[in-house]
């Protein structure tokens, strides 16, 4: 049995007619820049999460670069964020002239540990950028306690947490900005790149819509060197689609999960995934800490199961950033967590004969 690590196949059958007459309706509009459906999104998502502005833009990695940007931080200041997360949280502090300060993470949830985040405060703090790694929102309750306290910004990266709440309430509606991305592999995603900025800040949302098309207001005449960051029509007409299934596929992910933690518990090498009890996941992964992980990987590839290490090498020692001067060592949690993690399959469509010949692998691999 071949199961991949996601199956978009198996996520588009289902909607494909509607799917398809979306699109069809933007060609017969010709709306492919800022149609009506670009609104239409942005509106529905800002209900869904409950946040009163939404701000479509070309990719998640933008929506962070906007975000940054439209807080006024650059050269001079430093942004607290984690090692342990998909690069472009960090890259999107550097391309704005600022500087990323890391602090270790939860090894229990993997997500920026909120108690070391005050030591890590220096007279160039300007924001916090917490990750909602995994579909499990961080701590926000403490986040949100330091940042009131030095007056720092936030800005949730929601790349991979699209419904994932704290304390009953949504992720990306704590901070002064949260993002999504759309990438295909993301709880929601787009047939192609993405993203979107929310914000409950009216000021900061008339900002945020002017440097996605140049910094214009009015047409042509230009308030901000912004950039051409437009969210494409066709992308928020399937978006569209999409967005009415994500509760349901949100349900699907968490029901795959219960599965996993209850077949696997008795496997000692393998540790399921920790949620906080303040917190519930959307299950963008199913992360793993295991024993042989090269072992278990090469295990999984002989019955082509699909797997993934999110993430390999953490960011502080990315070569790219080598001048902010980390070594090995320096963040002992990230870098534990990036040596033996695995993703598992988890996408809602997932059948239980797949679910169980996963577990039967992983069984057969340290049970014999
Ligand atoms: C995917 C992701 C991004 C970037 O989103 P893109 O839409 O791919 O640009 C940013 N941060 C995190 C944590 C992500 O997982």
């Amino acid at each position: 049995m071949k199961i991949p690590l996601l199956d978009l196949q198996a996520q588009y059958q289902p909607i494909l007619p509607q799917v398809r007459a979306a699109i069809d309706e933007v060609i017969a509009k010709n709306n492919y820049i800022m149609g009506y459906q670009v609104q239409e999104l942005e509106e529905k998502m800002a209900k869904y999460l409950g946040i009163k502005y939404a701000i479509g833009c070309a990719s998640g990695t933008d929506a962070l670069v906007l975000s940054v940007k439209a807080l006024g931080i650059g050269a001079g200041d430093e942004v607290i964020t984690t090692p342990f997360t998909f690069f472009a949280t960090a890259s999107s502090i550097w391309r704005n002239g600022a500087k990323p300060r890391f602090v270790d993470i939860d090894p229990e949830t993997f997500n920026l540990d909120a108690e070391k985040i005050e030591a890590a405060i220096t007279p160039k703090t300007r924001a916090i950028m917490p990750v909602h790694l995994f579909g499990q929102a961080c701590n926000m309750t403490r986040i949100m306690e330091i940042a009131d306290k030095y007056n720092l910004k936030v800005i949730e990266d929601n790349a991979q947490g699209i419904g994932c709440t704290w304390e009953g309430k949504m992720s990306c509606s704590f901070g002064d900005i949260g993002i999504l991305s759309f990438f295909p592999s993301k709880n929601l995603g787009a047939m192609g790149d993405g993203g979107m900025c929310l914000t409950n800040d009216e000021e900061l949302a008339i900002k945020l819509r002017q440097l996605r098309a140049h910094g214009e207001n009015p047409k042509y005449y230009h308030k901000w060197v912004g950039f051409n960051s437009r969210l494409d029509t066709i992308q928020a007409a399937v978006l569209n689609v999409k967005l009415d299934c994500l509760s349901q596929w949100s349900e699907g992910r968490r029901a795959n999960a219960a599965f996993y933690n209850q077949q696997l518990a008795s496997i000692k090498q393998v540790k399921t995934p920790y949620i906080h009890p303040s917190a519930v996941s959307v299950y963008n992964q199913y992360t793993i800490y295991c024993e042989n992980r090269d072992g278990l990987i090469n295990h999984l590839k002989e019955k082509e199961i699909g797997c993934a290490i999110y993430y390999p090498l953490p960011l502080h020692l990315q070569e790219c950033f080598a001048e902010l001067g980390y070594k090995v060592g320096d963040f002992p949690r990230a870098e534990k967590a990036s040596k033996s993690v695995l993703s598992l399959p988890i996408y809602p469509e997932l059948t239980d004969e797949q679910k169980s010949y996963i577990v039967e692998a992983i069984k057969e691999f340290y049970q014999g």
